[in-house]
């Protein structure tokens, strides 16, 4: 347990807590914060609008 905020996993405000991951679901590469991420309707988070446009086959023009 946590000896800050006392909760296990870490409450998401805890310095403690481990940054959220989250991965392009087209590129699988990790999404990091000089990314402008993209979630779609469905939940998806992608690394980039490109990345979103090409997981639903959609042709930018
Ligand atoms: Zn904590
Ligand atoms: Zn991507």
């Amino acid at each position: 347990m946590c000896e800050i905020c006392r909760t296990s996993p870490c409450d998401n405000r805890c310095p403690n807590a481990e940054p959220r991951k989250c991965f392009c679901s087209n590129c699988n590469l990790l999404i990091t914060d000089d990314d402008e991420p993209y979630v779609d309707g469905q939940g998806n988070e992608f690394c980039s609008l490109v990345c979103a446009l090409e997981y639903h086959n959609i042709e930018k023009e």
